[in-house]
């Protein structure tokens, strides 16, 4: 790599005094070994500059986002993440670049006892993958585990991280855009949230892809429907006060990279929900019902919305 040599960067950026006792080898040698008991959870996913990010997007976010999209990934498994991989492809290997982006990484790797454990880095167009492992304590939550008549919930609001990049995109200004720009570039994972809905809910997932395409795979791996009731959709002051109702609305259904949790659980347990909810601080909301009838319904005052588009595909 021009700039810093490899081994240095590594050195210098991510291998830090190791304080899990379950790490037995870490960083240095060519695998790392840890210790490990009963049921584990473990996710991958890229970033790529260009694609997930615009590659500009300050190099602290793009460490903060590369671990919490995993973060996300393990929250809705209902899994506990304690060790992560990290494997960088960088067009060069700049000092200044490489702090901010390890600043972002560990705050939040920190933040949860993650242990970066290993990785690989290479030069190339600019590409962020982290693999994340965690232990799952309870049984895990499935998409597939969804039952009729069970209710829909969200945390947090939904559609920021869209406005967010349309903001970035139209170098929009304002205090309601910087907190969506925010939304995008610091997305904030459920994790203690996750682990706790394990005991009570059905079917889970994350919002990564837009709500209508995530839950729809609930759906599909359910073998029923949803419906969705529209006017409950949580929409944040930011969003709610910059973009037009029809777009805040599309962007709460379709817009994707808000990493909220989607999940489903049984009517009954709505209180229960409610208080694991405020013990986290995580705010939560009944958006509809599942339904034997199949396919992904939006509802206003009982009319079918029209949707703008269907959720992120690569291919
Ligand atoms: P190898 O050639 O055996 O793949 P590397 O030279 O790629 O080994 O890596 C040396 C050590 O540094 C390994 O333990 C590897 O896991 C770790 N490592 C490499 N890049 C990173 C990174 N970006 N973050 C964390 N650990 C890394
Ligand atoms: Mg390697």
């Amino acid at each position: 790599m021009p700039g810093l040599d490899e081994f240095e960067l590594i050195e210098r950026f991510f291998n830090r005094p190791k304080a899990d006792p379950a790490v037995e080898i870490g960083i240095g040698d060519d695998a790392a070994v840890i210790h490990a008991e009963g049921r584990l959870a473990l996710a991958t996913d890229t970033l790529v500059g260009g694609i997930h990010f615009p590659p500009e997007l300050e190099p602290r976010a793009i460490g903060h986002r590369a671990l919490a999209v995993n973060l996300s990934d393990l929250a809705a498994m209902g899994a506990e993440p304690r060790w992560a991989l990290l494997a960088l492809t960088l067009p060069s290997a700049e000092a200044d670049w490489l702090e901010a982006f390890a600043a972002g990484f560990f705050a939040l790797a920190d933040r949860y006892g993650v242990a970066l454990i290993g990785g690989d880095s290479t030069r190339g167009p600019l590409s962020v993958t982290v693999e994340l492992i965690g232990t799952v304590p309870t049984p895990p939550l499935r998409r597939g585990a969804g039952q009729a008549g069970d209710e829909v919930w969200v945390t947090g609001t939904l559609g920021d991280a869209a406005g967010g990049l349309a903001a970035l995109a139209g170098a929009a200004t304002g205090s309601s855009a910087e907190a969506l720009v925010h939304r995008f570039a610091y997305p904030e994972p459920r994790v203690a949230f996750g682990v706790a809905l394990a005991s009570v809910a059905h079917a889970a997932i994350d919002v990564s892809d837009g709500l209508v395409a995530d839950l729809g795979h609930i759906c599909e791996a359910s073998g029923l429907g949803v419906e969705i009731d529209v006017a409950r959709l949580p929409l944040s002051p930011a969003l709610a006060g910059s973009a037009a109702p029809e777009r805040a609305r599309d962007y709460a259904l379709t817009g994707g990279d808000d990493y909220e949790l989607c999940f489903t659980a049984a009517a009954a347990d709505g209180e229960r929900i409610e208080r694991l909810a405020a013990d986290r601080s995580t705010p939560v909301t009944r958006i509809g019902r599942l339904t034997s009838a199949r396919g992904v319904r939006c509802l206003l005052d009982g009319q079918p919305v029209p949707l703008a588009a269907a959720g992120f595909r690569h291919f």
